[in-house]
């Protein structure tokens, strides 16, 4: 066992996250999507294909797609095609150059989260638990949001709006929400990313069972 998921080839720890996110529920079936940068070409990422199982995928179930448009520059194995969420993953690329790592998961706990402040709601206050400073909140009692996007049934409107509402105004966090749907997380590693999705996931669970 690696001590940092960026120890490995980056499809292979997007393959073993994947089975992590799976085995707690994170990644039922198909869903889901989890993406790195190429370490070679910074101007393109792997992502997973699509309709795949999540806890089962090796490391030839990614394509390598560019950054500035939506063209497939490399497949893992023959006959695969780009998950269907891939324009969300590039708007993050676009938005953050330093961000090597984007990883999206559907979780109960976030829906339930997110509906409670009801399904047109844009942002999610946060509770100031002591964890969120794994999201780079270091303050005192903090009031951060988590921002929340429709879930609009055309995947690439989702992502021209967190693409143009991040670009008027950077997010809070390095994390949105999708209502009814689920959360992305991103970092300047694997590893940080992974890290990530477990805080969210543990900050949206508390607010999901919270009286
Ligand atoms: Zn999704």
């Amino acid at each position: 066992m690696s001590r940092s998921f960026d120890d490995l080839e980056p499809c292979q720890a997007l393959a073993e996250m994947a089975r992590d996110f799976h085995g707690r529920g994170w990644m039922a079936g198909t869903a889901g999507n989890l993406s790195a940068r190429d370490r070679a070409d910074p101007n393109s990422f792997w992502i997973t294909a699509s309709g795949q199982a999540k806890g089962r995928l090796d490391s030839g179930d990614f394509l390598r797609m560019a950054v500035a448009g939506d063209q497939v520059l490399e497949l893992g194995r023959p006959g695969i095609k780009p998950s269907a969420e891939t324009s969300i993953h590039r708007a993050i690329y676009r938005l953050f150059p330093a961000v090597r790592a984007c990883l999206h998961v559907h979780t109960v706990d976030a829906s339930l989260a997110a509906s409670r402040n009801g399904a047109h709601a844009t942002d999610l206050p946060l509770p100031p638990l002591e964890m969120i400073k794994g999201l780079g909140i270091w303050e005192e009692n903090p009031r951060v949001t988590l921002p929340l996007f429709t879930n609009w049934l055309d995947v690439p409107a989702i992502a021209a709006e967190i693409e143009a509402r991040f670009r008027a105004a950077p997010p809070p966090v390095p994390a949105l929400m999708i209502h009814h749907h689920g959360v992305t997380v991103w970092g300047e590693s694997l590893q940080e990313a992974y890290n990530r999705v477990e805080i969210v996931e543990f900050l949206m669970s508390y607010l999901a069972r919270r009286v």
